[in-house]
Formats: C-alpha cells, structure tokens, sequence
C-alpha cells in the first residue's frame, strides 16, 4: 500500500490497524473494545468464535458506534483471521517464558504503526479466562505486556485494550491538538514587572504591619522562591502587584478615616447614618 492517499493527506496508519478478540466470553467486553476503538480512532475489529454476538445490544452500550459495528467481521479460526495481515501483535497479562519478544505498549505502538504502513496488521487479544494459548502466541511477532503490579497482573479485556490503543493513538501523533492556551495568556512576566510585584507586595504587607514581627527580607526571600516555582506570566504578576497595592491602599485609607475620626469633636445625637 502506498504511504500516500489519492488526496495527498499522509496514510493513517491506524486504517491498517485489525484489533483481533480471540473467543470473547462476555458481550460487554466486546462492547467495551468496541467504544475504546471509537474513542481511540479504530475501525476494524475481527471476533473469532465469539461465545456470543449481538451487533444491537453492542451498540446499545456503545453508543454511536455502527461505523464498526457494521463492519465486525466474524470467523472461525484465528488463522483465518490472520490470513492477510503483514504483522501480528499479541498481549499477554505476564512473560511466561523468556523465548518471546514482549515489549512495553509504548514501543510496540511504533512498532504495529510502521508495520501497518505496508497492510494489515493485527493486534491479538485471548479469552477472559485463559488469555491466549501458546499456539496463539507462536503466531505473534511480539506480545505487548501492560505494566501491572506483580500480585495483579491481568486486566480486564477491555482495559488492556484501551492502554494499547491510547499508546497507538498517541504515537500515530494523530492526538487532539494542545490544550487551548485561554485569551488570557501572555508572555512570561519580564524581570522588571517582578520587581515591580515584588516592590508592591513588600510594601502593603508593610502596611498591614505584616513585618511586625518578622523579618521583611526572609518573608520576601521565600515569596520570591515560591512565586518563582509558579512562572508568573505578565497578566498574573501584574494581578499580584495590584493585590500588594490594594493593601496599602485600604491600609492608609482606613489610617485616614482614623485620624479624622479622632480629630472630629464627637456629634452629640448624631448616628452617621442618614
Ligand atoms: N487469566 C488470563 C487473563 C486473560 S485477560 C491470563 O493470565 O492470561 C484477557 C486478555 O486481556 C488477555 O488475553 C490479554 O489479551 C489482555 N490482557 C489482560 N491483562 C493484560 C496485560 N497486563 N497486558 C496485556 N494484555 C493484557
């Protein structure tokens, strides 16, 4: 297959991507791989000798998934299911002998993304009760182990699944563009607005008489090496700076009504309040 669509778009890998369930005990399991594969950018899925299908209840609890649903195919053997692919994936809960070549999911999703640019290649998934047999396992080139704890080490069908097709949906670099930078966001804060915030901050903690009893230049040490950790952008030093200037303000305000207050000779019968 060429490594380039009619359309000039660079070739999905993923298209080549056959997820395989050997003997699926359990519909829900099916259900779940099947919403994994939507979420995950998968289309093409293969069930051999399913204890049970039902192509309504899958979709049932997988919802808007008919574009895979439809297109299961169904077959008898794994052989059959494997007759056309240039490459087949297992996965296994643990290394049972040292004569295959296990990998992390993080590596083989490289490896089943390259290999799926020359044709089908399949990932092999065993039954909820016994997992794959050997032989199933002789047909893999590697099998993909999920890292567990070693007390518990087999996953649910579905899950396994979904670590293996996240790691391939992250390597195929075809992932949802960054996280949305917000309006907000402006360049780092430059040294001189620090200052400037720092300046500000020292002197309306000074004003609410914060230093009373301790040590202006430690407390602004350790403001300077928290608010360092943060790398403040401009917006958020300047917001920081307007809280030191508003603490002076209200400071001397209220120092104002204050002296007033005790200049003003007391109103007889006067409430304040009108
Ligand atoms: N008792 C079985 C568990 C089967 S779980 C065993 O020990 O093999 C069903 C399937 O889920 C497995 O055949 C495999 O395809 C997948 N699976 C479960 N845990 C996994 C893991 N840690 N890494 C990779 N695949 C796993």
């Amino acid at each position: 297959m060429s490594s380039l669509e009619s359309s000039g778009e660079p070739f999905d890998p993923r298209r080549n991507v056959l997820v395989v369930l050997h003997e699926p005990q359990n519909l829900v399991n099916i259900a779940g791989v099947v919403r994994g594969m939507a979420n995950m950018g998968l289309e093409r899925l293969t069930l051999v000798g399913p204890a049970e299908f039902d192509g309504h209840r899958i979709t049932g609890i997988a919802h808007r998934t008919d574009h895979i649903v439809d297109r299961i195919s169904i077959v008898d053997s794994l052989e059959e299911a494997l007759a056309d692919t240039v490459y087949v994936m297992g996965t296994s809960a643990r290394a049972r002998t040292a004569q295959r070549n296990y990998g992390h999911p993080r590596a083989l999703a490289e490896r089943i993304l390259d290999r799926a640019l020359d044709g089908p290649a399949a990932i092999v998934f065993g039954r909820e009760d016994r997992g794959l047999s050997n032989e199933a396992l002789d047909r893999c080139q590697d099998v993909a182990v999920v890292p567990t704890t070693e007390e518990y080490s087999s996953l649910n069908l579905a899950q396994a699944f979904l670590v293996i097709a996240y790691e391939i949906l992250v390597a195929s670099g075809r992932d949802q563009p960054p996280f949305p930078t917000g309006k907000r966001s402006v360049g780092p804060a430059t040294g001189a607005e620090l200052e400037e915030m720092y300046g500000a901050l020292e002197s309306g903690l000074d004003y609410i008489d914060f230093f009373k009893s301790r040590k202006s230049e430690s407390v602004m040490r350790t403001l300077r090496t928290a608010l360092s950790r943060s790398e403040l952008d401009g917006h958020e030093a300047r917001l920081l700076r307007s809280v030191g200037y508003e603490m002076r303000n209200v400071t001397r305000r209220l120092q104002d009504d204050l002296a007033r207050a005790r200049d003003r000779p007391p109103d007889r019968g006067d409430t304040g309040r009108s």
